[in-house]
């Protein structure tokens, strides 16, 4: 339930609601806006007793929310959200560009490609130091060494840190590190870390699942903010479908939906979206053009020598190509089309 406040409702009255609403059972978030304010009940209560409020001073109605995830939803919030990355903004007007190699493998590789990346355009920096890999026999990540490469990144060229997070046991250490916490998708429903991390001091890059629906998806953003932590992106990052000539099927449609769903920043993902190099550049363009606020693209510095991700990911100059096609207007200008001349008809 939402009950919405007039644009002249009083602090007062604004914190009445908010003891109604807990005396309900319910818990109350406020979100302020530039006109109003809206306060979501929460959880399960006493539902007659926040209708009741439609008559208490101050506020100007109370309506049922239709979808089942509350906090991320846009009639919580109609304005858009813009979580901000030590210095960068997401989901403002500006795309962000997020690059970097899949795995840290040393430092001169995250160095050389960090600094090839931010020459390039970038404005944040990717690296995985806790690696999910479907085989315990591959390549797992450079733990500890490799955040302290990632901090070192981020002193030497000023692009704020993400990286994934794979257990709630390291969450206090990768929070010493970077700037952002990247929930993998394998790890979108794993509601234990989602409620830690929804009491971390650092913003969520949170993947979409490779079999969530974009409900399920906005839910588990649900867990983050009904946990306290409103700082959260979204991330499209491909599904399974019957498709085997790539290694996910972008979903660029669901990119557009969440935005209408939630007002959360959602970035693409045609890395782990494609998984090849070639499509990279078509798919960045088509995620921007369908309303994407930022990418999050591989580079390495000789993808053949990778030890994670080799085939999706770009070398230096692949990646200053993508960078230009991002700036390119489309290539084909839309022709109007041709009036079709159609009878003057009466309709019935
Ligand atoms: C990654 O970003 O390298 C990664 C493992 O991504 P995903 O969780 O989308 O597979
Ligand atoms: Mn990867």
């Amino acid at each position: 339930m939402i009950v919405n406040m007039s644009d002249k409702a009083t602090e007062q009255e604004i914190a009445h609601i908010i003891d109604r609403i807990r005396e309900a059972g319910y818990q109350p978030h406020v979100t302020r806006g530039t006109e109003r304010t809206i306060v979501a009940a929460v959880g399960s209560g006493r539902r007659h007793e926040i209708e009741a409020l439609q008559v208490a001073p101050g506020v100007d109605n109370v309506v049922a929310i239709a979808q089942p995830f509350k906090l991320v939803s846009r009639q919580v919030r109609p304005e858009r959200t813009v979580v901000r990355v030590n210095g960068v903004a997401i989901g403002a007007d500006e795309i962000v560009v997020i690059a970097g190699p899949c795995s840290v493998e040393s430092r001169e590789q995250l160095l050389d490609t960090a600094h090839a990346v931010k020459r390039a355009g970038a404005t944040m920096l990717r690296g995985g130091a806790y690696k999910p890999r479907t085989s315990p026999y591959d390549f797992q990540g450079l733990g500890l060494e490799a955040l302290k490469i990632l901090r070192d990144a981020r002193e030497e060229t000023g692009l704020p840190v993400v990286t994934e997070v794979m257990s709630t046991e390291d969450v206090d250490v990768i929070c010493e590190y970077v700037d952002m916490l990247q929930v993998g998708a394998r790890n979108m429903q794993n509601f234990a870390l989602l409620r830690r991390l929804a009491k971390a001091n650092k913003p969520i890059l949170l993947k979409r699942g490779p079999s969530a629906t974009v409900k399920e998806w906005l839910l588990a953003a649900e867990y983050l903010l009904a946990g306290g932590n409103r700082e959260v992106v979204l991330c499209e990052r491909g599904i399974k479908t019957f498709e085997t000539e790539m290694r996910n099927t972008m979903d660029l449609a669901a990119i557009a939906l969440a935005r209408d769903l939630s007002h959360l920043p959602v970035i693409a993902d045609p890395s782990h979206g494609t998984g090849k190099q070639s499509l990279i550049a078509a798919v960045s363009r088509a995620a921007v053009a369908v309303g994407a606020d930022g990418l999050i693209i591989e580079v390495h510095p000789c993808p053949e020598r990778a030890l994670s991700d080799g085939p999706q990911s770009l070398d230096f100059t692949g990646f200053e190509k993508v960078m230009q096609a991002l700036t390119e207007p489309l290539r084909r200008a839309l022709t109007p089309p041709r009036p079709i001349p159609v009878a003057a008809q009466s309709c019935s």
